[in-house]
């Protein structure tokens, strides 16, 4: 059966005092995670060993950002391994500001996924349209040829995959997708893995909305049959809401 995952994405937000206030916000207000849902928070990477002590196990945590190679010559990097190392199951993939800002192409993002799942790290590979490929009608051609990508990895590669939707036009800015608009990717996506992997990893795959999700569409949204929860961005930064959106996942 598939997992229902939370995941808050706090992207490059918080001086430590604010940041370790919040994680013990969301570890006092968590239920603790479970074979069928789970929370994850990534943080700015500067903070997750400390995350890693302090967590009571009731989230799990991950990195936003790391390099595709083991080890080396990297001045500033860290590697998958690495996260791994100090207590970390998730990495966030294909993330529309990375792939934009820093300029990840498809290759990068193979080889970030191959060096994720080599340490036993679980991934979240982000995928979405700009709002001018919506409008210009190719939205539908630019999810599937962003998630043929996965498939050079193999079925049970696969179980360690999940997928965000993030439509690039929602992101940050408030405007989230409908129920209908999201409902329609997720199925897209849901068929596009069965089309690569079969029927049951598909139906084992979380596939997760991110984009302007709130408390106050989060349940909406998640009632979609093909939702399985979501990756969230403004919302995770204030304890509370991040609450009220894990708790709309059922
Ligand atoms: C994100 O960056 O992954 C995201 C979904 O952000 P927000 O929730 O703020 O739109």
């Amino acid at each position: 059966m598939r997992k229902k995952i939370v995941a808050g994405n706090w992207k490059m937000n918080m001086l430590k005092d604010e940041a370790k206030k919040l994680f013990s916000e969301i570890l006092s207000m968590s239920m603790e995670s479970s074979d069928h849902k789970i929370t994850v928070v990534f943080p700015p990477s500067i903070y997750l060993a400390d995350f890693v002590r302090q967590n009571n196990g009731k989230v799990m945590l991950g990195a936003q950002n790391f390099h595709f190679s083991n080890k080396g010559a990297y001045t500033g990097e860290l590697s998958a391994g690495q996260i791994k190392s100090i207590g970390c199951d998730f990495v966030l993939v294909g993330h529309s500001e990375r792939r934009t800002l820093f300029m990840e192409d498809d290759q990068v993002l193979l080889l970030k996924i191959k060096s994720a799942l080599e340490s036993d790290l679980q991934v979240i590979y982000c995928c979405g349209e700009s709002l001018e490929e919506r409008e210009q009608g190719i939205y539908i051609n630019k999810i599937r040829n962003q998630i043929s990508l996965l498939k050079t990895f193999s079925t049970e590669e696969m179980m360690a995959i999940s997928i965000a939707y993030e439509p690039i036009w929602a992101i940050g800015t408030g405007k989230t997708a409908s129920p209908q608009q999201a409902a329609e990717m997720h199925d897209l996506i849901r068929a596009e893995v069965s089309v690569l992997f079969g029927a049951e990893t598909s139906e084992n795959t979380s596939i997760l909305y991110g984009g302007s999700c709130s408390p106050t569409n989060a349940h909406e949204l998640f009632k979609c049959n093909n939702i399985d929860g979501g990756l969230i961005g403004g919302a995770s930064l204030e304890a509370n809401s991040f609450h009220a959106i894990i708790s709309a996942c059922q």
